[in-house]
């Protein structure tokens, strides 16, 4: 069975997964776990990991995305 990865829906709480930097809402984090990394980090059944695994400083992340497209662009 194949799950389709949600897409948060405003940008307030939005959390980064430590692991793989993939942003989501925290409510999100704490119903679905992280899409890539809940077989070990297991967010759906500890909750309270969320601020241990989760950031929400991702400005590094941002700024990786933007120079990325900048590259890709150029
Ligand atoms: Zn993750």
């Amino acid at each position: 069975m194949t799950s389709i990865a949600s897409v948060p829906q405003t940008a307030r709480q939005l959390r980064a997964c430590l692991v793989c930097s993939l942003v989501k809402h925290s409510d999100q984090f704490r119903r679905e776990g992280c899409d890539n990394c809940e077989s070990f980090l297991q967010l759906k059944f500890h909750p309270e990991r969320l601020s241990e695994c989760t950031t929400t400083s991702f400005d590094g992340y941002e700024k990786q995305i933007h120079l990325l497209l900048f590259v890709i662009i150029n």
